[in-house]
């Protein structure tokens, strides 16, 4: 073996892996996308967040969405709800929110 064999093994990092991880992210996106297009429209698809049918007729959007996982962004966890994720993002948004405002603010004055 020779002393520098290892040189040309470089790490898996850089700017080029990343784009191609990127790339790859978006492709698989997609593919989920349709895969969870075509099992909506069985009617045998559920919401991954509530567990609840979502119906053949449901429109990809307003009605339902490829889910993702709150914790990370990459993991793709399948159709949900709309309305789940609202309500999900805007428990996440709200806890975010009392953390940074804190207290909520006191009137300036009275009227008596
Ligand atoms: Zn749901």
């Amino acid at each position: 073996m020779h002393p520098d064999a290892g040189w040309h093994r470089r790490p898996r990092s850089g700017a080029a892996h990343r784009a191609r991880q990127r790339e790859y992210a978006s492709r698989a996106y997609r593919d989920a996308g349709r895969a969870a297009a075509r099992h909506v429209a069985t009617g045998h698809a559920t919401c991954w967040r509530c567990g609840h049918h979502i119906p053949p007729t449901a429109r990809r959007g307003p009605d339902w969405q490829l889910g993702h996982d709150d914790h990370d962004r990459r993991l793709i966890r399948g159709p949900e709800h709309t309305k789940c994720n609202l309500s999900a993002a805007a428990r996440k948004g709200a806890a975010i929110a009392n953390r940074v405002v804190g207290q909520p603010r006191r009137a300036q004055s009275r009227p008596w």
